[in-house]
């Protein structure tokens, strides 16, 4: 079944850019999709309606399951900067009304599954680019989406950090089972990671190819 499906779904800013135009998409749930394709071509526009981050201009978007929780991932990690490791992945589960017990130990949990126990009292600026994004991960995670959504995560951080997170993303995923759409312009990303790759390119927001990658031997 599709964890959402998206019909006609077109966004024109204000400005008069037509960043997505008529596009038509099926997510099965469960599934791990990358959409790939150069800088501008609607990559992140089309994210964040999924999101509920920006109204659409035309079309709908549809949750035929239940209205899923969702995780969101942004290229810039965000964290608050006056705010520890822990207290920065606790905080979702704060705003839901968690007593501080349990969301203390839920975030401690999801530390350690991103590999960072030992870093759970330090503060953002005291920790390197990639234990940013893990924390990151972390915090979208706490909430156990049924939906992740990743916009260029690792965009900003060198090859090896890069290749670390995406093995550590596969690991998440392969334990949760979220469904997940990645948004990147790496070709060697989007097929490492996912299943099938929706391509992107050809005028605003036009999908233009949608290729299954058969899962490597293991
Ligand atoms: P991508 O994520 O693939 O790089 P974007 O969705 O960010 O693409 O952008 C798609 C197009 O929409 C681009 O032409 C971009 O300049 C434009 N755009 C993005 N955000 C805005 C905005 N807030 N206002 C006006 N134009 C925007
Ligand atoms: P990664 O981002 O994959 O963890 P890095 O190259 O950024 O890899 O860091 C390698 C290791 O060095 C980290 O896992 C961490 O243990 C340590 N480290 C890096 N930067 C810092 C820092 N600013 N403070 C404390 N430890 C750090």
């Amino acid at each position: 079944p599709a964890a959402v499906r998206l019909r006609g779904v077109s966004k024109r800013y204000a400005n008069g850019t037509l960043a997505v135009e008529g596009l038509d998409l099926d997510i099965a749930a469960g599934s791990f999709v990358s959409l790939l394709g150069p800088s501008g071509c609607g990559k992140s526009t089309l994210l964040r309606m999924v999101a509920g981050l920006a109204p659409l201009s035309t079309g709908r978007i549809e949750w035929p399951g239940a209205t899923p929780r969702l995780g969101f991932v942004f290229q810039e990690p965000t964290l608050m900067p006056w705010q520890t490791a822990l207290d920065n992945v606790a905080l979702p589960l704060k705003l839901a009304g968690m007593a501080q017990a349990e969301r203390q130990r839920r975030a401690r949990e999801m530390l350690a599954l991103v590999g960072l126990s030992e870093a759970a009292s330090s503060y953002p600026r005291e920790l390197s680019g990639g234990m940013r994004m893990r924390v990151s991960i972390a915090r979208a995670l706490v909430t156990q989406p049924d939906l992740l959504l990743l916009d260029e995560p690792f965009a900003a951080l060198d090859e090896i950090t890069r290749f670390r997170l995406n093995n550590d993303l596969l690991r998440l995923w392969e334990a949760h089972r979220f469904t997940a759409v990645f948004v990147t312009h790496s070709v060697f990303e989007s097929v490492y990671l996912s299943e099938r790759v929706v391509v992107m390119a050809g005028g605003p927001g036009r999908l233009h190819a949608d290729l299954p990658i058969p899962a490597p031997p293991r």
